[in-house]
Formats: structure tokens, C-alpha cells, sequence
């Protein structure tokens, strides 16, 4: 008899037709686990609240005339800072190449390893993870805890309660507290907080998100992922049969018994799986999945389960690895005495890895190449020309100069593309610059002002001739353009 034929797959759970639409909430209290995902899950936990907490107070020098704040938002002034870059509210698309990156290194992390980003980065993962840390400290492990309901005083477990409830708002207030440090300088705001002379939207966005935080972190916790989350749902779409998941590998585990019972059967020379039915996988998942029923919605990846088993494993001398990152493809294959294939490089996962590198590297140059000063240019649409009582014609135009550098900056405009054209520019003019009018533009600011061509030349009817309007610093010589037409009757 071979394996594929001795070795069950599955428990099916039941169905009761006339069962409620909608299961009970169940409680669930998982036991602390040691093992290398373990540490894993520490060490990014550590790493990304760390960052999230701490980077808000990290200094950047930028001059006299900008904040020293390494990340900050600033919505008064339309700028984001993230270290040495600067975006501008007219390159929002930075922003959007970001999500763009952030999705794509989602789809690659998802079609190697599965819900990598589930089980140990996703903010809901990390901070219910750091409130379970906390329940188990205060009310102890969930032994602990069933214990304590028979036994201990109502006082007792009414003072743990309010310990446990009291530094989940702790963390929760300065989860909120945290994010509204990037929108400010953070040391000045800090004080202002405590001072009571924060801005009010900074008290209200606090509020909102020491609740958000403690509900979804200290109540909600699984649910949130099983319930609430849609990526479970569009994940299952971007995976396939080689991407790596948590999984019990039942051609090793099944039948499964008792350790008594296994061991008295091995003696016998009956095969036995590895599985003792220990349920120490259960215990220690955070969702309250089974995993030995296969992959589910709600398991989230983070391999906690696999330290548990590994753990039972060494105490009752079997190898590790019963449940492991594998692929159900591969535990069939072994099944069947295939060997099991590994294909990490796979037409999805090159993919993924080729759109990030063209689009990271598109949004590295744009950032490497893209000048310190912009223009842009409006054509005035009402009248989109006029005529002049000497028979000349003008067109009117609102242009818009940026200069993204922390000195004030002179610039030189002209117009290219006019025949005979005449350049006059309305508000701000200090000098000019070989015949073209200079305008001065202050630090990281930008100015505006009417720029008006008119020309004397016969124009062909209805002419619509493209012109380009160029400022050039007049003392480093860099220049942007801004195309527009130039309209004719
Ligand atoms: S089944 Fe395992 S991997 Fe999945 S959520 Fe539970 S502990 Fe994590
Ligand atoms: S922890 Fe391992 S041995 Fe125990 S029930 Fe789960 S899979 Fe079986």
C-alpha cells in the first residue's frame, strides 16, 4: 500500500444545514511559543514600531529656511520631506510610483512566500501581536488565565483587568500620538501636547486613533484580518501552486494519535504519522486556525504554529519541520514518492521583480535628474487673443515659477516660437536679463505672474502656433520650460 493510499488528507468539517448563519464569536487566548518565527516576529516588531515611533524625532538639515524634520508632512505648505528628498504638491506622482512599488513588492512577497506581509508587517499583525505580549504579561498565559477564574479573588482579576486595559491605552495613545509627530515638528509639538497648546486637530486625531488603536488591536484583533480585511480575498487570486505557505504536511503527520499510542504502534510495526494531536499548533495561533485542515482565509502566515510543533517534535525526539513553509503541490508529490520542486524563479515572480526594478529605477532618475525650479504656464481662455489698436495681437498667459532651492533665486523668462514676439511680464520684475525681465523668486517658494506675448507678424488664420515659455536662473544657468500656443483669429 503506498502512501497516497494509507495517508487520509483531511478531517472535513461538518456542515449543519439549519446551523446559524454566522458563528459566535470565540475568544481566543494563544499561548506564547519560542522558536525561530518567533524571533523573527520580535525582531520586526521591534525594527517597524521602533521606526514608527522614534523617526518623527530624527533631525535632517536643510537650511535656515526649511524644517530639520528627516519625514515630515507639512500641509500648510504643500511639501512632504523624507530625508534629502522633497516632493511638491505638482509631484504627487512620486507618491503614486510609491503605492505602485509598495503593491508590486506586495504581489512578489505573496508569490513566493504567501501572506509574508500578513503574518509579520501588517500594522493590525504587529500591534495585535504587541497587545496579546501584553495580555499574557499582565493575566498571565491562557492556563494561567482559566486558573485564575476559578481561583482568584474578584479584586485580583478586577485590578489585572485594569492594569492590562490602562497599558493597552498607554500604547494606544501613543500609537496616535506618534502619527500626528509627522505632520509637525515633533519635539515643538510634543511640548505644545503637554502644555495644551496643540492645535485641536492634533488632540482629535489622537483621540481617533487611540480608539481605532485599541479597539482593533486590544478587541477586534483576528477578526479584523478574517472579517474586515479584503487582501485574504485578492491574495488567493495572485498565488499559485509553487508559492511557499504555512503547511501541516499530513504525508508525515497522518494517522495521527496520542504519543502513546503512535510510539505502541510503531513498536508494533505499524506506521504511525508524527502528529500526537497535542492541538499545540491551535493554542499557539493567533486566529484560532487549525492548520492541520489545510489552508484557510483566516491564517495569516506568521508561522507560529510552526514553532509550536517544532517544539513538541524535540520533546518527543521526531524531526522537525511537521508543519513547515511548503506547498501542497510538493506534499503530494511525496506522497506519490516524487521529489518535491522548488521554482522560486517563475514567469509571476520575474515579473513582479521586473516591474519593481523598471519602476523603482524610473523613480530613482526622475528624482536623480529633476531640476531645482519649474515652470508652468496657463493660457488665459477668455479672451484666448486680443487685438491691439496698432493691429498686433496678444495672447495672455499666467505662469507659475517654483524654486525648490533654500537661497532666493533670480530667473530670466522668454518665449520661444512667436514670430517678431514681444514679451512683457506683469508683477515683480527687478531687472532684465539681456532684453528678457528677471523676476526674483524667495526660497522654496514659488511666484506668479502674467507673462504677455504679442506680435505683429501676419499669422496664418486661425494660427495656433506652439510656443515655449523658459525661466533660467540667471546665476547658475539651470532652465525649465512650459509649452502652451499662441492663438490667432
Ligand atoms: S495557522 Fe499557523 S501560520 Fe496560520 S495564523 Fe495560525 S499560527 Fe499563524
Ligand atoms: S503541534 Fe504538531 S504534533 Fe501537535 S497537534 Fe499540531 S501538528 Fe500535531
Amino acid at each position: 500500500m503506498n502512501m497516497a493510499t494509507k495517508v487520509e488528507r483531511l478531517e472535513e468539517p461538518e456542515y449543519d444545514d439549519d446551523a446559524p448563519l454566522y458563528e459566535a464569536r470565540r475568544k481566543i487566548y494563544p499561548i506564547a511559543v519560542h522558536g525561530t518565527f518567533r524571533r523573527i516576529k520580535w525582531a520586526l516588531l521591534i525594527i517597524t514600531l521602533g521606526i514608527y515611533y522614534l523617526l518623527p524625532f530624527l533631525r535632517w538639515d536643510r537650511g535656515p529656511n526649511a524644517p530639520s524634520q528627516a519625514v515630515l508632512v507639512d500641509l500648510a505648505n504643500g511639501r512632504f520631506y523624507f530625508f534629502f528628498i522633497e516632493i511638491w504638491p505638482q509631484e504627487i506622482y512620486y507618491v503614486t510610483g510609491l503605492l505602485i512599488l509598495a503593491a508590486l513588492v506586495l504581489f512578489l512577497m505573496n508569490a513566493v512566500a504567501g501572506r509574508l506581509w500578513c503574518g509579520y508587517l501588517c500594522p493590525q499583525t504587529v500591534w495585535t501581536d504587541l497587545f496579546q505580549a501584553i495580555e499574557r504579561m499582565v493575566e498571565g498565559d491562557p492556563r494561567e488565565r482559566r486558573e485564575k477564574l476559578k481561583t482568584a479573588s474578584r479584586t485580583q482579576r478586577a485590578f489585572e483587568a485594569a492594569a492590562k486595559h490602562s497599558l493597552w491605552l498607554m500604547v494606544a495613545w501613543w500609537t496616535g500620538g506618534a502619527w500626528v509627530l509627522y505632520f509637525a515638528d515633533a519635539p515643538t509639538l510634543v511640548w505644545q501636547l503637554f502644555t495644551g497648546t496643540a492645535p485641536l486637530m492634533a488632540y482629535l486625531w489622537i483621540g481617533i486613533l487611540t480608539f481605532t488603536t485599541y479597539v482593533l488591536a486590544g478587541h477586534m484583533r483576528e477578526q479584523v484580518c478574517t472579517y474586515m480585511c479584503p487582501w485574504p480575498r485578492i491574495q488567493a487570486a495572485l498565488t499559485d501552486e509553487y508559492a511557499f505557505n504555512v503547511t501541516y504536511r499530513y504525508d508525515r503527520g497522518e494517522p495521527r494519535g496520542s504519543f502513546k499510542k503512535t510510539e505502541a504502534l510503531r513498536a508494533a510495526g505499524v506506521a504511525a504519522g508524527d502528529c500526537i494531536d497535542c492541538k499545540q499548533c491551535v493554542a499557539a495561533c493567533p486566529t484560532g486556525v487549525d492548520i492541520r485542515l489545510g489552508s484557510q482565509l483566516a491564517c495569516i502566515q506568521c508561522g507560529l504554529c510552526i514553532d509550536a510543533c517544532d517544539t513538541v517534535m524535540n520533546k518527543v525526539g521526531r524531526p522537525t519541520g511537521l508543519i513547515a513553509y511548503d506547498t501542497e503541490m510538493n506534499v503530494e508529490r511525496r506522497m506519490k514518492g516524487l521529489a518535491p520542486v522548488t521554482r522560486v524563479l517563475r514567469a509571476r515572480t520575474l515579473l513582479y521583480a521586473g516591474l519593481i526594478v523598471i519602476v523603482g529605477g524610473i523613480m530613482v532618475a526622475t528624482l536623480a535628474m529633476r531640476g531645482s525650479e519649474g515652470v508652468s504656464v496657463i493660457h488665459d481662455r477668455n479672451p484666448l487673443f486680443v487685438r491691439l489698436s496698432d493691429g498686433s495681437l496678444r495672447n495672455a498667459y499666467t505662469l507659475r515659477i517654483v524654486n525648490k532651492q533654500s537661497l532666493p533665486r533670480r530667473f530670466a523668462i522668454a518665449v520661444e516660437g512667436v514670430p517678431e514676439a514681444r514679451l512683457e511680464v506683469v508683477g515683480g520684475i527687478s531687472e532684465t536679463e539681456n532684453g528678457h525681465p528677471v523676476v526674483e523668486v524667495g526660497p522654496d517658494q514659488t511666484y506668479e505672474l502674467r507673462a504677455l506675448v504679442s506680435t505683429s507678424a501676419k499669422l496664418p488664420a486661425n494660427a495656433s502656433l506652439p510656443v515655449t515659455f523658459s525661466v533660467t536662473d540667471v546665476v547658475g544657468g539651470e532652465t525649465s520650460t512650459a509649452p502652451d500656443h499662441f492663438k490667432g483669429p
